[in-house]
């Protein structure tokens, strides 16, 4: 379905949405979206790429305030850095966008949908798509992949209707959103990232 005034697609009977979110700047103008257009976000915030601990507790500090402003559900994910490490493992001199950030996507993106998957909401979208700094194709490849594992790991023949969670690809940039998220960076005063978030990006 197109909202008439928008470039944003949205799925037919898509009213609510497991929000994988990077950080509050790049939350702000997709939450607000979303609910314009009568569609409940239930954000997730699941980083554990982000190092050290002290920069991830601003990060998720942030999220977790811009939730609660607006009174949106807000789900904290574990600080499991050692597994994303594990994840990434082998891949810490890739540069940004390249195989490394692929794999950072997917993990994030696999824990989204299972959590999606536990509490039954039938879609998973993620902030990560609307940075410029970031490469869409993977990051909608990334939440593609993660669907696809959740599914074959279900033992069900077929996706339609199985209820299992499916991916949102979109590209948030669109609609000004990308205009907008900066006026909101500024309304909130939101903590300014300075990197990406891991160690490797930290270096760079
Ligand atoms: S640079 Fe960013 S996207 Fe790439 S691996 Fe590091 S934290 Fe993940």
């Amino acid at each position: 379905m197109k909202c008439p005034t928008s470039h944003i697609i949205v799925p037919d009977g898509l009213d609510r949405v497991l929000l994988h979110a990077c950080c509050a700047p790049c939350s702000s103008a997709i939450v607000e979206w979303l609910v314009a257009h009568n569609i409940e976000p239930v954000i997730y915030y699941y980083n554990p790429n982000i190092y050290p601990l002290e920069e991830y507790e601003i990060r998720k500090q942030e999220s977790k305030r811009h939730a609660e402003s607006l009174g949106i559900k807000w789900i904290d994910g574990d600080y499991a850095h050692d597994q994303w490490r594990q994840a990434v493992c082998g891949l810490e001199h890739e540069p940004e966008r390249g195989k490394r950030c692929e794999q950072c996507f997917y993990h994030r993106l696999l824990a989204t949908a299972r959590k999606a998957q536990e509490l039954g909401i039938p879609w998973f979208a993620t902030t990560l798509a609307s940075s410029r700094w970031k490469n869409l194709d993977q990051v909608n490849a990334a939440g593609l992949r993660a669907q696809s594992f959740v599914f074959e790991h279900s033992g069900l023949l077929s996706l339609s209707d199985s209820g299992l969670p499916r991916f949102w690809a979109q590209n948030w940039r669109k609609d000004g959103l990308q205009d907008r998220r900066n006026a909101l960076l500024k309304q909130y005063n939101f903590y300014n990232q300075r990197y990406c978030g891991c160690e490797f990006s930290f270096r760079e």
